[in-house]
């Protein structure tokens, strides 16, 4: 029996890819506000070790499957978080016939178990379905300009088909499907090399060696930290009535590669300077969340500056990093970023 008081909300709920980055920081707050949560996960891109801290708790299961795989949980089930699927270009491209089964098939086997079990659905969308956007910043209304056929489409064609299979099921009847439209998003449980520009800057600055900016380092990027994002998600799973649509969450403080760059030199007391490496074909120029929906219904707005969410990151790299080397010497390039950071090495 599951216990309620009133933090509790006392559901069961399941959460695809909850061993992942931020699949894990999802399972802690569940469960903290006493939900039963069921992690299922194929270990991909995630691990147990993210979810440590929950393995002796008597209101945590976890659950080894592939979600392309047919989808059998006995007993009641009240939410589904869909979060199964590699989020990073490196790890999403790596197999992408699998990413995109993984989203297509995946999602149609959480759907028709949410159909099931009369269980409330929440599909983790992305940014990336929007493309290189010729609208800034991005309105839920944004149609998007992807290109089909270009090494990303297994992501973004993948994560465009599972919202049409989500809104589908809704229109149906058939599942209280929502989606949500995540942006970059960053923070600790982020695998060292996962290949995404926050892990990568902040492992290569602790490593002494030179951050490697894509480009001329110009495109943007709108980065969230990772426990605004999940009591976003939490709020757009649980608002009535159904929103109908989808919703962007994201954090709208909109960053240059090479502010954030020189943010993280900033930050870190480092030998390690900038280098320049070609531009991965079809990344988008720039990306910013309009987040009006967000606040109208679901009262959410980020919380932490990129500063602040930076600081934690990086400290929790520091620990669980190996022994870093020391910093011989300080090398930097370019000038101060134009943004309000504060400049204490951490
Ligand atoms: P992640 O790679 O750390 O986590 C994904 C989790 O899903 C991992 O634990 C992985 O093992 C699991 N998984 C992958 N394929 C699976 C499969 N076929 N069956 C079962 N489990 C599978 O990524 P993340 O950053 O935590 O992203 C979580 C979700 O949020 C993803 O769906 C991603 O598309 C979405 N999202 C994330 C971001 C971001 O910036 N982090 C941005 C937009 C969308
Ligand atoms: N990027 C970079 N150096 C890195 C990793 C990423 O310059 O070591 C750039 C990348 O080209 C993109 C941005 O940072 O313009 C964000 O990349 P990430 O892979 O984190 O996310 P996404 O492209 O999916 O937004």
């Amino acid at each position: 029996m599951v216990k309620r008081n009133r933090l509790n909300d006392g559901k069961v709920v399941l959460v695809a890819g909850g061993a992942g980055f931020v699949g894990s920081h999802l399972c802690s707050v569940l469960v903290d506000r006493g939900n039963r949560v069921i992690c299922l996960d194929s270990y991909l891109t995630g691990s147990p070790v993210n979810v440590n801290a929950l393995q002796s708790n008597p209101y945590f299961t976890m659950v080894e499957q592939d979600v392309c795989d047919e989808i059998q949980i006995d007993g009641p089930i009240d939410q589904i978080y869909n979060l199964a699927c590699p989020a990073s270009p490196k790890d999403y491209q790596a197999d992408p016939i699998h990413t995109m089964l993984t989203s297509v098939t995946g999602t149609g086997n959480l759907l028709r178990a949410a159909a099931r079990h009369g269980a409330t659905f929440l599909q983790a969308s992305t940014s990336e379905i929007y493309g290189d956007p010729e609208e800034h910043p991005q309105q839920e209304d944004y149609w998007g300009h992807v290109n089909c056929t270009g090494p990303r489409a297994c992501y973004d064609e993948g994560k465009r088909a599972a919202e049409a299979l989500c809104f589908d099921s809704l229109r149906a009847g058939n599942v209280d499907a929502r989606v949500a439209r995540i942006f970059n998003t960053y923070g600790p449980h982020m695998r060292p090399n996962d290949g995404r520009i926050v892990s990568n800057f902040v492992v290569q600055a602790l490593s002494n060696e030179p951050l490697t900016v894509y480009g001329s380092g110009e495109q943007t990027r709108s980065f969230c930290y990772v426990t605004d994002l999940v009591e976003g998600l939490i709020r757009l799973m649980n608002c009535g009535p159904n929103p109908g649509g989808a919703v962007n969450l994201g954090n709208p403080g909109e960053f240059t590669v090479n502010e954030l760059a020189e943010l993280v030199l900033s930050k870190i007391k480092t030998a390690s300077s900038i280098v320049y490496a070609p531009l991965p074909q079809d990344d988008p120029s720039r990306r910013r969340p309009d987040i009006s929906r967000a606040k109208a219904l679901l009262g959410w707005e980020p919380r932490v500056p990129l500063t602040d969410g930076l600081s934690h990151t990086i400290r929790w790299f520091q620990a669980a990093l190996p022994q870093r080397r020391p910093a011989p010497r300080r090398n930097r390039r370019g000038q101060q970023p134009q943004t309000s950071v504060s400049s204490q090495p951490v």
